[in-house]
């Protein structure tokens, strides 16, 4: 139980949530791209809610870990590999069950995210709604918020910035080479993101 139920519910639910957005997900990916973010997701989704139940979960860290090779095993795309960075770099950060424990693993996250598939908030992608959701935190921590707040300001956040991919320019994946004028959803894998961040809070 080490790290508490508490965190393994949470990821269930965001895994729970993800698998019922698949439809949706992959809708966004159609005009945008090759139409299975959803199904990508929800094959790590399915990984995690399989081998979770006799994961070692003596910290953060280590469940951290078995997510990132939970995305490197079965999701494949540019989701799976960035995922899988992600929740590795998130890991090293992991230390207890606080605000700024959470806004660490997030910036270096996104920092290996950045560093590996060479794209910068505002290319309509994933990074946009997860730079959203650091920088609630980061707002959350100096106002001394609790965690609570701290993650239901940080759902909003995260929501409002993946709608607001709609209306950039993509420069990075697939959809950067779709005609602007296609491009008039949001990103799916910002949207994604929006779902497990208001998942989990
Ligand atoms: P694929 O194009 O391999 O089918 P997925 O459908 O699994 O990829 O995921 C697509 C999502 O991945 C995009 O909506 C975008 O949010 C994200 N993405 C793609 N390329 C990058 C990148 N270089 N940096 C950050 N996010 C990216
Ligand atoms: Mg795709
Ligand atoms: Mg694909």
């Amino acid at each position: 139980l080490q790290v508490g139920h508490a965190l393994i519910e949470a990821i269930t639910l965001a895994c729970q949530s993800l698998i019922s957005n698949e439809a949706f997900l992959n809708d966004l990916d159609t005009s945008a791209g090759d139409g299975d973010c959803g199904s990508t997701l929800k094959r790590g989704a399915n990984e995690v809610l399989n081998r979770s139940r006799s994961w070692k979960c003596e910290n953060v860290e280590q469940v951290l870990l078995q997510m990132a090779g939970c995305a490197e095993k079965s999701m494949g795309g540019a989701s799976g590999g960035l995922y899988s960075l992600f929740f590795t770099a998130a890991s090293h950060r992991a230390q207890a069950y606080t605000v700024e424990s959470w806004n660490d693993c997030l910036a270096v996250g996104i920092a290996a995210i950045s560093k590996y598939g060479g794209a910068e908030p505002g290319d309509r992608t994933m990074l946009d709604a997860l730079v959203a959701t650091r920088n609630s935190l980061e707002t959350s921590i100096s106002e001394n918020a609790s965690i609570k707040t701290a993650a239901q300001n940080a759902a909003k956040v995260a929501r409002q910035a993946a709608e607001a991919t709609a209306t950039m320019k993509a420069k990075a994946g697939r959809a950067s080479c779709v005609a602007a004028k296609l491009l008039t959803q949001p990103d799916p894998g910002a949207m994604a993101v929006a779902i497990w961040v208001e998942a989990l809070a």
